[in-house]
């Protein structure tokens, strides 16, 4: 079967984040960039099926010449192929959607994998906009029953069930789990408890460096990503009040009850 990701640069979350005066943005300077976590996550299951059921994973990355460093880091994992959609500037969930459109109906997947969200700018809404878009069924929030301590986590079985030509996908909601059911070519999107992934080995590291990584853009595609949506205003978050130490458990006890009443 033949699985394609999409992997988002994203500022660490380690990183100090601080807001430009103007509030147009960040400081971009002196701030390390990762691949989205989620998306690791979504690279993690792609490779754990495909290790089960063959084919091919595919990695999709959209943005300036440095997601190629997510993308290579993907196939160190080890991904076969990377494709990289060169864009500078802003693109919104609609834009990346419209352009994943594209890659989707050029390669022809069985199934797409995406992080439920980016944590850079936390919209949850490229995976269901690709869905809507091609007409495919989705799965958001993808976890799993066995828990991350589980044997099964530890054997790298994949949370995703595939048989025939459906996938079995369970999700956490309110009070429980819930399983569903999908018809392929589905899209799914990973939520933090599916699996652990993997680190890149070395020897993985020095074969990405020779992995096919083809480059398209968005005019070659036939898509407009000028955004719908722009960001306004950015704030950072009220400045927090110092804290204290306390000399004890029985005086932290004392706060928690008559100062802060909480317990
Ligand atoms: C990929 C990703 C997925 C995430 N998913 C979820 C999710 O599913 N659910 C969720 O709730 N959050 C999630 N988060 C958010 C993450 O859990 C928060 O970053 C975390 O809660 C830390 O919050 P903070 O930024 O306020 O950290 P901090 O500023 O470190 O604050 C954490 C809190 O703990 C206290 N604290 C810190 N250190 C100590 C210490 N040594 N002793 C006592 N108290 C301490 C602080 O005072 C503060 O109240 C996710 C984050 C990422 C990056």
């Amino acid at each position: 079967m033949k699985i394609l990701v999409t992997v988002k640069r994203v500022e660490d979350p380690e990183s100090k984040i601080k807001v430009k005066p103007d509030g147009s943005g960040i400081v971009t300077e002196g701030v390390n960039y990762k691949m989205n976590p989620f998306d690791e996550i979504a690279v993690e299951e792609a490779l754990r099926l495909q290790a089960t059921h063959k084919g091919e994973v595919v990695i999709v990355s959209m943005g300036k010449q440095d997601v190629q460093t997510e993308i290579r880091q993907a196939l160190a994992m080890g991904a076969d192929r990377g494709i990289w959609v060169k864009h500078e500037g802003a693109m919104d969930p609609d834009g990346a959607s419209r352009l994943l459109q594209k890659i989707v109906e050029k390669e022809k997947p069985d199934l797409v994998i995406l992080g439920k969200q980016a944590i850079d700018d936390d919209q949850n809404q490229t995976g269901q906009l690709l869905a809507e878009r091609l007409g495919w069924g989705q799965a958001t929030f993808a976890s799993k029953e066995e828990s991350l301590e589980s044997d099964a986590e530890k054997n790298k079985v994949p949370g995703i069930k595939i048989t025939g030509t459906s996938a079995q996908v369970v999700r956490e909601v309110d009070g429980g789990l819930e399983v569903l059911e999908l018809a392929l070519p589905a899209i799914v999107t990973t939520d933090l408890r599916l699996n652990k992934p993997r680190y890149a080995t070395l020897p993985g590291i020095m074969k990405a460096k020779k992995k096919p990584l083809e480059e398209l853009n968005p005019a070659g595609l036939g898509v407009d990503v000028t955004p719908k949506v722009a960001v306004a205003k950015l704030s950072p978050p009220p400045a927090r009040k110092a804290g204290i130490k306390v000399p004890d458990v029985a005086a932290l006890f004392d706060k928690l009850k008559n100062e802060a009443k909480v317990i």
